[in-house]
């Protein structure tokens, strides 16, 4: 046999982090490390394909941002926290652990944190955390939900990312809305697609319709990972079948900008 019937089947598979052919590895998200597998739970993780080598480039920061949250994800009795915190300690104890959490701990400062529930004031350990390395990972979390979703492949630059601290969201949203900002403008649509993979780690996205020639789609998303939020703008390009088969889907919306609101009829 000749052609692509002799193919394997990995040799047909796109991997969403470079966007060629061949990926034969498999890729969970949102990341294990923020969602492990505990007795009892069964977590609805996606996988998608990935080359080994596109998917390690991360691991360094996915480690890093789970050492970040961890103790803050304890200190704030958050669900996740036992399983997350468990992993982390475990790789801390560990050589290489030790070397990162003393990194880690150079630059940090001793703080005063009061617990919003409790309103009990304990002292922590504060980190500056590297933007970059969080990003890094929002980033690639976003480009594989937005992948599984659409099917379409994001280049890394289209992606923008910020993070903000889980506590501040509250704050964002209000000011957001006061101001017309037409990311939470999408967000909060009711017809957002919204998926938790457990109770502190969730993915709330709407895809809206922002060019016509050439389709230009925009993703505009919120991923909450226990004590990080970020807020994710990407735009991408689908071509003619991706971008009829989301608009049968009710997938896309035209841009909300351009809506009329039922308030200014
Ligand atoms: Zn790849």
């Amino acid at each position: 046999m000749t052609g692509p019937s002799r193919q394997s089947k990995g040799a047909r598979s796109l991997c969403y982090l470079c966007g060629e052919m061949g990926a034969t590895s498999k890729d969970h998200l949102p990341p294990k490390l923020f969602l492990p597998s505990i007795p009892g739970s069964n977590p609805q993780r996606l996988t998608l394909k990935v080359h080994v080598d596109c998917n390690n480039r991360y691991s360094a920061d996915e480690e890093y941002l789970r050492d970040l949250i961890a103790p803050e994800a304890g200190f704030f009795a958050m669900p996740s926290a036992g399983p997350i915190g468990n992993a982390a300690d475990r790789a801390l104890a560990r050589p290489q652990g030790r070397a990162r959490r003393s990194k880690m701990l150079s630059n940090s400062v001793s703080m005063e944190v009061r617990d919003s529930r409790s309103g009990e004031v304990r002292l922590a350990r504060g980190v500056t955390p590297d933007a970059t390395r969080v990003n890094n990972v929002g980033r690639k979390i976003a480009r594989g939900i937005i992948f599984h979703d659409t099917r379409c492949f994001v280049s890394e630059e289209r992606v923008f990312v910020h993070q903000f601290p889980g506590h501040a969201v509250e704050d964002l949203k209000k000011i957001g809305r006061k101001i017309g900002d037409p990311y939470w403008d999408a967000l909060l649509q009711d017809n957002c697609l919204h998926t938790n993979y457990a109770d502190d780690v969730a993915v709330r996205r709407l895809y809206t319709l922002e060019g016509i020639e050439p389709i230009l789609l925009r993703a505009n998303m919120a991923i909450m990972l226990m004590t990080q939020f970020f807020c994710i703008s990407a735009d991408f390009t689908p071509d003619d079948e991706q971008f009829a088969t989301l608009a049968n889907r009710g997938m896309v919306l035209a841009n909300p900008r351009h809506m009329v609101r039922s308030d200014d009829r």
